[in-house]
């Protein structure tokens, strides 16, 4: 070999390291200084028609200076975030981030570790958080857990184990297992990433019983109860119900201790969807409501609703972990753990859930909670809920709103109703109302269907908000409201505009 002919080789470092020290002090103080004032800028812009087309612009062949890249950030990405960092965002579910979860993932980026396998830090942390969020569920050392994307992963890993667990043989044969189709069981309010996982695992979603609720919200136990006697009779097979900690369109919290007993008399798996409301067993006065989360065979919860971390990151918990690890662990030679070297030490995640790489989301979560301490938390969840319910009574004062569903926790579902319009009128106010709310950067709720009716819905899960930024949300409502009508009345707006649309 000629060694003089070697090509020079390359590298994705920077060629100057000054430079990209330059630009993270950059980066680190423009971030800093937006957030600090992010009150006194509007919750949401819309994205401008050029600047939607600059993301359809074909991959870069060429390289380009890192700070200008970066200026391109500044102009196009940055200024059009979702708005759940203001403290006037209560759209869907949605956390808020800190500061320092930021720079967590900046530190878990440079570390860039693969926190499956390997005898590095990033695991031995990873199984700390796990055992953090025992501690915040007061689950027995003796559980088990995995930090996940969110919500919907967790859901669905719960699902697995349970299928598994009560299913004998169903890792190998899968629903083929049993003779009867296999059935679950949750209320017709439960989140559409339950009917997902009764997809992925291969039960269906008709086979997901959707239970009615009553006029809270919660579900039906009678009808429940009903349910399962008439499967049994007909031959299906019951593994599973799913309970609510916290529904997605109002909070609602279902009888878990009822839904506990009749899991445990008809001897089948019990889940808690508790993605946002299971956090609110750190508030003393829903303890009781949510104790039964103790006693469940999983619970799925995330961290980046109302733990306020960053995207993404959630949990879900067992209570036994020999069951948890045989749903999922596959002994495999490449995995294989040895005495000494990198492939010492924790068994790879990868034996407790579906992924085999997974970031260090848990440093995140870890570092947070160092930073702010569970009471902190606790006593953020309790503020967001007395929000909630001084939004209510807000709500209620004024003779131009109307409350939609009582407020049990920290969702507030409203519509400005004037008192002379049908519901049909009423569903297209509130909808165009909404949009010129979000539009306008005035506040950003967000919208469901209570029975037929277009409700304003607001979800706090918002550490930066103040009283003061719900009054204004009010105040925007009722000035909004009020211009629509005079609209209205002059045939400038058509209430049947927007139901053709
Ligand atoms: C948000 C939510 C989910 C889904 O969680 P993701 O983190 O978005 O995947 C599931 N159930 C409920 C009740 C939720 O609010």
């Amino acid at each position: 070999m000629n060694e003089t002919n070697l090509k020079p080789e390359i590298g994705l470092d920077p060629a100057n390291w000054d430079d990209i020290k330059t630009l993270g002090h950059q980066i680190i103080d423009d971030m800093v200084d937006y957030l600090k004032d992010i009150g006194n800028k509007p919750v949401w812009t819309p994205i401008p028609q050029q600047v939607k087309d600059e993301f359809k612009k074909p991959i870069p062949q060429q390289p380009a200076d890192i700070f200008e890249v970066y200026e391109e950030f500044k102009q196009n990405i940055f200024p059009y975030h979702g708005g759940n960092i203001h403290p006037k965002f209560f759209a869907w579910v949605q956390g808020t981030g800190t500061p320092l979860g930021a720079f967590a993932d900046l530190l878990a980026g440079v570390m860039n570790n693969n926190a499956a396998i390997g005898n590095q830090s990033a695991l031995y942390v990873d199984k700390q958080v796990v055992n953090w969020c025992k501690e915040l569920m007061n689950y027995p050392e003796t559980g088990s857990g995995i930090l996940v994307s969110g919500g919907s992963i967790a859901n669905i890993t719960g699902l697995i184990v349970a299928r598994n667990t009560i299913v004998a043989n169903a890792k190998n044969a899968g629903v083929y297992a049993t003779t009867g189709k296999l059935t679950a069981y949750c209320s017709s309010e439960t989140h559409n990433c339950l009917g997902k996982a009764a997809e992925v695992i291969g039960i269906g979603n008709e086979q997901l019983r959707k239970i009615a609720v009553n006029d809270n919200y919660e579900i039906d136990i009678e009808a429940l109860k009903a349910k399962i006697k008439e499967d049994r009779e007909n031959g299906f097979f019951p593994f599973c119900i799913i309970g609510n900690a916290g529904t997605v369109n109002t909070g609602a919290i279902d009888p878990l201790n009822e839904l506990l007993q009749i899991a445990r008399n008809e001897k089948i798996w019990f889940h808690i969807d508790g993605a946002f409301g299971a956090l609110a067993k750190l508030v003393p006065a829903y303890q009781d409501k949510l104790k039964a989360i103790e006693e469940a065979d999983s619970v799925a919860f995330d961290l980046h609703k109302w733990m306020y971390m960053q995207y993404e990151v959630g949990c879900v918990l067992f209570k036994d972990a020999a069951t948890h690890r045989a749903a999922f662990a596959t002994p495999v030679n490449y995995l294989t753990a040895h005495d000494r070297g990198i492939a010492a030490g924790p068994e790879t995640i990868s034996n407790y859930g579906m992924e085999l790489s997974r970031g260090f989301k848990a440093l995140k979560v870890w570092m947070s909670l160092k930073e702010h301490g569970v009471d902190k938390y606790a006593a953020m969840i309790a503020q967001n809920i007395d929000q909630a319910f001084y939004l209510g009574e807000k709500v209620k004062q004024h003779h131009d709103l109307e409350l939609m569903a009582a407020v049990t926790m920290n969702i507030v579902c409203y519509r400005y109703n004037p008192g002379n319009l049908d519901d049909d009128q009423l569903n297209v106010l509130n909808k165009e109302l909404l949009m010129r709310m979000q539009e306008t950067g005035i506040a950003a709720p967000s919208s469901t269907l209570l029975n037929g009716s277009y409700a304003i819905r607001v979800a706090n899960t918002n550490h930066r908000t103040r009283r003061e930024h719900l009054d204004e949300m009010i105040a925007g409502t009722i000035a909004i409201g009020n211009t629509l009508m005079k609209e209205h009345d002059s045939k400038l707006f058509k209430f049947d505009f927007l139901v053709s649309k």
